[in-house]
């Protein structure tokens, strides 16, 4: 997944993903999959594919705060400045 991102230039950043699937995406409440891809909050009562609600709390990590402390891999493109 990265080598293709990496050969166009697009920016990969890596995230811890402990408890992306198990998280609510919309009260961040531990919740519970209850089927291979169902997802239910008993907090909230959201009910969601477990892909979806993994993927939504992935984005928020990324745009978050926490997105800081990730790793940053940028494509080695050459320097186009020379000091
Ligand atoms: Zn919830």
């Amino acid at each position: 997944m990265v080598a293709p991102t990496l050969n166009v230039g697009i920016e990969v950043v890596r995230v811890n993903p402990a408890y992306t699937s198990c998280t609510c995406a919309d009260c961040l409440s531990l919740g519970q999959r209850e089927k291979k891809h169902q997802f239910r909050c008993f907090s909230c009562a959201l009910l969601a594919h477990a892909d979806c609600n993994a993927s939504r709390n992935l984005a928020r990590i990324i745009t978050s705060a926490d997105a800081i402390r990730a790793e940053v891999i940028r494509p080695n493109v050459g320097t186009t400045c020379v000091p």
